[in-house]
């Protein structure tokens, strides 16, 4: 037999209703707030990663599932969302129409990591992206969007952070006051922060080194450098998610994995995923559209780790509605009756009601055993003398009554039980 590659997971048809609550809960907020869903290709040109990512991030060093197609082309399996959306809406002249752009995303995505519980190497992610707007609005929105979709899945312990990590002209002093503050520290080091601090120091904020995390837990923080008009927009965020009752931290260590982060960043934490804590994280990146070439477009966005979301649901027993099971099971006793229950079933399926016939040719008995099994609601049973009735013996499985009802009628009726 061949294994399941490292790192990924199959999701079983007997679980897979978590997945459609996670999903449908997904789409219905993101639709409540007048986004609508884009759909981008799973393996894109690597260079757009590497440009729109930021080659300093781990994600672009370390993770990528990169290869060359048999045309020669560098190709990576999406290791996130946010650079296929963003390549996606110059690539089709979105920025010619209506704005704000909002979108939304449902994905599977790619990174080469040590796979631990709540950390994959296929995962997936729901993300939601708006384009257009500079202002505070924008960004609570967006928080806000975020903050819903996690209360509509009725998880109560998932605590918000935010922070501001500035833009290019705060965070040069800032680098300064780093690279000062670091510069001692250089020698106790990891090998990736020894990178970081001169390609990106405030990186090394990111970092899960122990060793580095205990020098930087001093070092200098972004909000005492922010410039006025960060300082404005900071103030404004938090005035629009106190006013929204949208409940915060300010936690000025998040500075966020991806190059691409300006101003606010925010992330959704939550104890019960563990050593993984994030389930969900995002903030502004204004000056991504424009390193792909278009002309600068403020962006918001987020993206939620599925996964994740799956530990936190079971650590808080969050309530997740079972899928509807089958409505009615048609039992046949011999060859005429079984198919005459084959054609009652597609009847009752044209009617849009979900049903199941025997197909293992079983005993009655067995085949309430198994209907029992799957949860059917109703059993209607076809044998000698209701063939000659044009009627079926309909039990309710939950009380056992049973009713005669006409073959012609047996849709309506069950749809009047429905009700
Ligand atoms: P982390 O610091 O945990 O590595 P990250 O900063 O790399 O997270 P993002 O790139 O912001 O994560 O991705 C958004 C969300 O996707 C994360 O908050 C997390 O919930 C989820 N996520 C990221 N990487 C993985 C992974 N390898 N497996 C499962 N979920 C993941
Ligand atoms: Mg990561």
């Amino acid at each position: 037999m061949v294994n399941i590659p490292k790192g990924t997971k199959d999701v079983l048809p007997s679980e897979v209703y978590l997945w459609h609550r996670l999903e449908e809960t997904a789409r219905k907020t993101a639709e409540q707030f007048a986004f609508q869903e884009i759909r981008t290709p799973v393996f894109e040109y690597t260079e757009l990663f590497a440009r729109g990512v930021g080659d300093t991030s781990d994600i672009v060093n370390k993770e990528m599932y990169t290869f060359l197609d048999k045309g020669g082309r560098s190709v990576t399996l999406r290791p996130e969302g946010t650079a296929g959306v963003a390549r996606a809406f110059i690539g089709n002249g979105l920025a010619g129409g209506a704005m704000p752009f909002k979108a939304y995303y449902l994905i599977s995505a790619f990174r080469y990591e040590r796979p631990q519980a709540g950390r994959l190497r296929e995962f997936h992610q729901f993300g939601a992206e708006l384009y257009g707007a500079s202002g505070a609005y924008a960004d609570a929105e967006i928080i806000s969007l975020a903050d819903s979709f996690l209360k509509n899945l009725g998880l109560k312990e998932v605590k918000l952070q935010i922070n501001s990590i500035g833009c290019k002209t705060c965070r040069k002093e800032y680098h300064k006051a780093l690279k000062e503050f670091f510069a001692p520290h250089l020698n106790e080091m990891c090998e990736d922060c020894k990178s970081r601090f001169d390609k990106n120091p405030m990186r090394i904020l990111d970092c899960k080194e122990e060793g580095c995390k205990k020098i930087t837990a001093n070092a200098p923080r972004i909000l005492d450098y922010l410039c006025e008009d960060c300082r404005a927009h900071f103030g404004e965020v938090r005035g629009l998610l106190d006013a929204a009752h949208i409940a915060y931290e300010v936690n000025p260590s998040i500075v966020r994995g991806l190059d691409y982060y300006s101003r606010t960043v925010f992330e959704f934490v939550s104890a019960a995923a563990g050593a993984q804590g994030t389930v969900l994280g995002g903030g502004r990146y204004d000056g991504l559209l424009e390193t792909m070439g278009e002309k600068a477009v403020p962006a918001v966005g987020f993206a939620a780790g599925m996964e994740r979301l799956l530990m936190v649901m079971a650590a808080e027993n969050a309530p997740v509605p079972q899928d509807k099971g089958v409505a009615c099971y048609l039992a046949g006793l011999d060859g005429a009756s079984r198919t005459q229950a084959f054609l009652l079933a597609a009847e009752l399926r044209k009617e849009g009601i979900s049903c199941e016939v025997d197909l293992m040719e079983r005993s009655l008995k067995a085949q309430f055993k198994y209907a029992d099994k799957i949860g059917a609601r109703y059993v209607a049973v076809v044998g000698e003398s209701e063939l000659k009735d044009r009627a079926a013996e309909v039990k309710d499985m939950k009380n056992s009554a049973s009713e005669r009802v006409k073959f012609a009628e047996l849709a309506a009726y069950l749809k009047e039980k429905e009700n």
